[in-house]
């Protein structure tokens, strides 16, 4: 065996062991954690009902509930009787404890541009904003839709709108004009905020030019705000539109909060739209604030001095839940960054944690390929010695990933929170408690305390050990009320596969130490000559291999076996898409998983087509696939790259 086919067989028996081990907190950490031992599981397991009305006390109410669960399902109410305001709860209890002088959000812009606000700053512009977006006529139920870049108005926005109960709807900004319309057509928005412009690697996009296509097709839209961000060329339509600053500077300085019911819709957001079209998932207020808050202080362990950084944008769930609402309300400091990793140069996220001095870290798993695939100088080149935790979300994370993070991020004293949650359930839901929780690379561990998660076979039987269809049993404060418009719809996609359990559409295995192997979505688990074998086992395989920085695997029809398992392979850079390494990467499969799991495909790529959210879109893998027409595309994030991928499969098929 040559030297470096011994490294490299070294170096696989290297990441196997580490792999299969057990991370634990340094005892430093753990010492100084807010959570630090396991009581709190048993205290919410023991009544899971006084256990969310102790964190409930943790926010300021205007008056407390009577009752804490209503349930009749598929139908919760929580905290029933309760008021309070989300604004009231994320900024002015801050102020009056005395806090309004802290730094609340560190903006910078993709050219370097800086921006800091604290507390009071934040205060004082969305009394002034909720006071102008009242003058429009937006009065409590109405619906607002946020079509931003990502800059402090984004979050000054949804917290008026919260103010004056307004339910804000907030479209990411890279979504087209037609994404936009459907949206605004769906909530019926009688008010859009977007901006003249936003930032991408050096060109400006055209925001307001591109939400005017949208709304001129939106009878419902009497207004549009529009906050001058880029200074570029715009048309304004008299009587509809309005400058920002001009409102806010003619609006009153103080607009009491609105005494919202805790069942008071606080917003809508669409989920990404991974498996088909979006779905309007409805939050309320007082559940909703309750675990987003809790979960906030756990997960992330926060504390008073963190500099907390959340690289996910406001458009999603994680931007609502873990940057605006839970984030606030716990006083954080945070980074908000308007622009991409590797702008002007890949090592642009580890310079902004080097500046600010970031402690927290909280990004995806996608972004982690990437920077694996640029290489470690970029990191190693920067200090990173402020971090002392850090995170991910969107897309189980595989083993050789979760490691890489943990080393080189990281530097081995960091831990990691790999949270699983989704759109509809609002706040993380299983994801180890740093200062508690054992680490398992690939892993998401347990469900956090006061969540019924676990795994069941097809037959409905709870599993302890071995794979099935992941479910919630009981309800939980942030869970979605419905779908906007269509609680049927609500009724059937998640409570009628069984009976009285919440489905998210996730498969899991538990294995024996009882920690949670999320194994993607149940569409696309993959059943081969009668086994069941997940998409990201196979996907966890193939990034294993040194020359592998990213892969997505469907099951195809075949005539022969049912399904045949097809892979879609970007490689490291340096690596040449040869004949050799498609063997080679074939055997690496059935050496890792087994014989049955072998890829029949492989298709070298330099992308794969993903969500604006960066999540890969194996339904259109499979369209490709099995040679059928494209289905839904307006979520993808660029529509070249499916295609091409289409045109390359059918040339080599
Ligand atoms: P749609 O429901 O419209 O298809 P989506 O499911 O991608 O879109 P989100 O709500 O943003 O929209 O994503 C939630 C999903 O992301 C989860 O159901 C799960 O499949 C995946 N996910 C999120 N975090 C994790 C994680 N830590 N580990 C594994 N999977 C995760
Ligand atoms: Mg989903």
């Amino acid at each position: 065996m040559c030297a470096e086919q011994k490294e490299k067989k070294e170096a696989a028996v290297r990441t196997l062991l580490e792999e299969n081990r057990i991370f634990y907190p340094s005892p430093e950490f753990k010492k100084n954690a807010n959570v630090k031992d396991e009581s709190i599981y048993q205290e919410a397991a023991k009544d899971r009902e006084a256990f969310w009305g102790k964190y409930a006390n943790d926010l300021d109410w205007f008056k407390k509930w009577d009752k804490v669960l209503d349930w009749k399902l598929p139908f919760a109410k929580w905290f029933v009787g309760g008021k309070l305001n989300a604004s009231y709860n994320c900024l002015d209890r801050h102020v009056k404890a005395g806090k309004g002088g802290k730094t609340a959000i560190l903006w910078e812009g993709e050219e370097g541009e800086e921006r800091k606000l604290t507390y009071d700053d934040i205060y004082k512009v969305v009394n002034k904003l909720a006071n102008a977006v009242k003058k429009l006529g937006v009065a409590k139920g109405d619906r607002v839709a946020i079509y931003m870049p990502m800059i402090p108005e984004a979050a000054i926005a949804m917290l008026a709108c919260a103010r004056i109960g307004a339910i804000h709807t907030v479209v990411f900004g890279g979504f087209s004009a037609d994404s936009l319309k459907d949206r605004i057509l769906d909530a019926q928005a009688k008010l859009v905020i977007t901006a003249d412009g936003g930032s991408r690697r050096g060109k400006a996009i055209p925001l307001k030019e591109i939400a005017d296509v949208a709304v001129d097709q939106c009878p419902s839209v009497k207004h549009v705000m529009v906050v001058k961000h880029k200074s570029i060329d715009i048309k304004m339509k008299d009587g509809r539109d309005l400058w920002y600053h001009e409102a806010i500077g003619a609006a009153e300085d103080y607009c009491k909060p609105e005494e919202m019911d805790a069942e008071d819709i606080l917003y809508i957001l669409y989920t990404s739209g991974t498996t088909g079209a979006p779905k309007g998932i409805i939050h309320t207020t007082g559940g909703y604030m309750t675990s987003v808050t809790a979960t906030m202080k756990w997960v992330f362990d926060l504390k008073e001095k963190d500099v907390y950084w959340c690289t996910a944008d406001v458009g999603w769930v994680t931007g609502h839940s873990y940057i605006v609402y839970g984030a606030l309300s716990n006083g954080v400091t945070q980074v908000m960054f308007e622009g991409t990793p590797d702008y002007p140069e890949r090592n642009r996220f580890w310079k902004i944690i080097e500046k600010y001095k970031v402690t927290i870290l909280y990004t995806a798993p996608t972004a982690i390929r990437a920077f694996m695939k640029w290489g470690v100088e970029w990191p190693n080149g920067c200090d990173l010695s402020s971090l002392r935790l850090l995170g991910t979300v969107g897309e189980p994370i595989n083993p050789e990933a979760w490691i890489w993070y943990y080393k080189v991020i990281g530097k081995q004293k960091c831990p990691i929170v790999d949270t699983w949650w989704q759109t509809e359930t609002g706040c993380i839901m299983i994801s180890p408690i740093p200062g508690v929780s054992m680490m398992k690379p690939g892993s998401a561990t347990r469900p956090l305390p006061g969540i019924d998660a676990t795994v069941i076979t097809a037959e409905g039987k709870a599993v302890t050990e071995g794979g099935g269809y992941l479910t919630i049993k009981s309800p939980w404060p942030a869970m979605l009320r419905g779908i906007w418009g269509n609680q049927q719809r609500y009724a059937d996609t998640y409570w009628s596969k069984w009976k009285d359990s919440y489905f998210p559409g996730d498969g899991a295995r538990i294995d024996k130490d009882g920690c949670f192997w999320l194994l993607g979505r149940v569409d696309d688990i993959m059943l081969v000559a009668g086994h069941n074998i997940g998409t990201m086992e196979v996907e966890s395989a193939l990034v294993d291999h040194p020359s592998v920085a990213e892969a997505a695997v469907v099951g195809i029809k075949d005539e022969i076996k049912g399904t045949a398992i097809a892979a879609f392979v970007i490689l490291k850079e340096g690596n040449e898409p040869k004949k050799e390494l498609e063997d080679t990467l074939k055997q690496h499969v059935a050496d890792k998983i087994g014989a049955i799991a072998r890829p029949s495909k492989i298709i070298f790529t330099a992308e794969l087509p993903k969500t604006r959210s960066g999540k890969i879109m194996r339904r259109l893998l499979r369209d490709i696939g099995e040679g059928r027409a494209l289905g839904d595309v307006t979520t993808l994030a660029d529509a070249n790259v499916v295609k091409a991928l289409k045109d390359k499969y059918d040339d080599e098929t």
